[in-house]
């Protein structure tokens, strides 16, 4: 039987890279050496991932400035303090606030996979970020001349935009990097705020047909920066319920790491619907030590008990990189876990 599998998205920067981008900052390179270095990350990425033979694969996110921030990436009506991130080692991510409406993307995500397309003949994948995590970016205070509402509308429009332009330039498929959705468990046990969330994302994914749905997924995990968690806590059984009621096709969920895996299974099979593919978490992205192709072999056989292996596919348990500045994994660790996936995933397939 076969069984799909797919990157994330993001690769660990190369060190040239991490530091053309941190030169660029403090104004001390010119911006046509920063496009040179990033070129070079993104050719090299593109060739390391072709060579782990995975079917599918992302551009790495080497362009990126984060899988969040890309999209408001320039704006000038933003302001630093906005919503803080906090994770289980102590450290934070600040995101910006808006000052001023419209609202408008500065870059679109099509850009990226024009470019990646460019470089490779393999189906190209494209994450884009959540409408819900964008949404975080208008102040509690509110804006004068700006309402909360035009800003949903005005975000709405452009994040459709972002998914549609992406579809158009041929991506693969496009997925939907929900990181905050069991974050927003922990912030609102009454699970409210997570409710906000999945009807926001609704709201953009009714935009699109049942056919255009099929190429649209989402991914969830515990958060993964500098190797730590911001909501691995909150139990997985308690979000899966909520998360199925988005209306997309794929679901990329974290997996390898999980503690709970019988019961996660169980959530999985009981709230996916028919027409949702599950693609698991096989490689565990914030631990060192590369699994085995019999390992991801073992875990995908435990799903394929609970899980009908025809909904099923792989994935990795998170991007490698998520944030620029992230090392916490290094990029040959990353792509010997990515071909690890792959064979392992080739293993199971021989066994279904
Ligand atoms: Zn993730």
């Amino acid at each position: 039987m076969k069984i799909p599998t797919e990157p994330v998205g993001s690769i660990p920067r190369p060190v040239y890279l991490q530091e053309a981008i941190k030169s660029f900052a403090q104004g001390q390179i010119p911006e046509k050496e920063l496009a040179a270095k990033t070129e070079q990350a993104l050719k090299e990425t593109i060739q390391q991932l072709e060579a782990t033979c995975s079917p599918v694969i992302s551009d790495g996110e080497q362009s990126k400035p984060s899988f969040v921030t890309y999209p408001i990436h320039g704006n000038k009506q933003l302001d630093s303090n906005g919503v803080v991130i906090p994770f289980a080692d102590g450290h934070t991510r600040q995101l910006p606030k808006l000052t001023g409406g419209p609202f408008r993307y500065q870059n679109y995500a099509s850009s990226y996979v024009e470019k990646a397309k460019s470089l490779t003949r393999l189906p190209v994948k494209q994450a884009v970020i959540s409408t819900s995590a964008i949404s975080l970016l208008y102040p509690q205070e509110g804006i004068a001349d700006y309402s909360h509402d035009q800003f949903i509308q005005d975000l709405i429009h452009e994040s459709e935009a972002d998914i549609r332009q992406c579809l158009n330039a041929g991506a693969y498929n496009v997925q939907i990097d929900f990181t905050e959705a069991r974050l927003a468990l922990k912030l609102d046990p009454s699970r409210q705020l997570l409710q906000r969330f999945i009807d926001l994302n609704n709201q953009v994914l009714d935009r699109f047909t049942q056919a255009e749905r099929k190429k649209i997924g989402v991914h969830s995990c515990p958060g993964g920066d500098h190797d730590s968690t911001h909501s691995a806590d909150i139990s997985y059984a308690d979000l899966l319920p909520y998360l199925f009621q988005l209306r997309a096709g794929n679901f990329y969920l974290e997996y390898a790491a999980e503690k709970e895996k019988k019961s996660t299974l169980q959530a999985i099979r009981e709230f996916s619907k028919n027409d949702q593919r599950i693609f698991l978490g096989v490689t565990n992205v914030l631990d060192p030590h590369v699994e085995t192709p019999e390992e991801v072999c073992a875990l995908i056989m435990e799903a394929a008990k609970v899980i009908p292996v025809d909904r099923l596919g792989t994935t990795d348990d998170c991007g490698f990189s998520p944030f620029a500045d992230d090392v916490s994994t290094a990029r040959e660790t990353a792509f010997a876990k990515i071909k690890a996936r792959v064979q392992g995933t080739l293993l199971a397939e021989t066994k279904l």
